[in-house]
């Protein structure tokens, strides 16, 4: 039987890919954000890590290895895994995570509180989350 992978997400794209409508850093980023979120919806696992992840894997911001607003990014990411009481390197089923942030960020009106200063917040603030059940 094929092992069961395992995609590294960092806390705070929970939230991105809560309102992801197609936009991005660039038009790569932004096709492999969609397979991304495609894949996990499927009922993958995710290991939650602060640092580059899958998703960060196609984007023009990441410097060798290291996102090019690491502080802001780490940031979010903690603030994230702080409200949800998780770990960072925790390992858990993207639907389980998700639901975390919905109820615990997202559902109860935090997530400026976060990343209300983000260059996407203008289309989050306006979008039903899609892990809204
Ligand atoms: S490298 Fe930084 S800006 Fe790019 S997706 Fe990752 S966290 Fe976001």
């Amino acid at each position: 039987m094929e092992k069961e992978k395992i995609y590294t997400l960092r806390p705070h794209h929970g939230m991105c890919l809560a309102y992801f409508e197609g936009k991005g850093y660039s038009s790569s980023f932004c096709v492999h954000m969609g397979e991304v979120l495609e894949k996990l919806e499927k009922g993958a696992k995710v290991k939650l890590i602060v640092a580059g992840d899958e998703i960060c894997a196609a984007c023009p911001n990441l410097k060798q290895g290291m996102c090019r607003t690491a502080e802001r990014t780490a940031f979010y990411d903690r603030s994230v895994l702080d409200r949800c009481g998780l770990r960072e390197n925790e390992i858990l089923g993207f639907q389980e995570f998700v639901s975390k942030v919905e109820r615990e960020i997202l559902k109860p009106g935090k997530r400026k509180e976060i990343c209300g200063g983000c260059q996407w917040d203008e289309i989050c603030k306006k979008k039903k989350s899609r892990w809204e059940k």
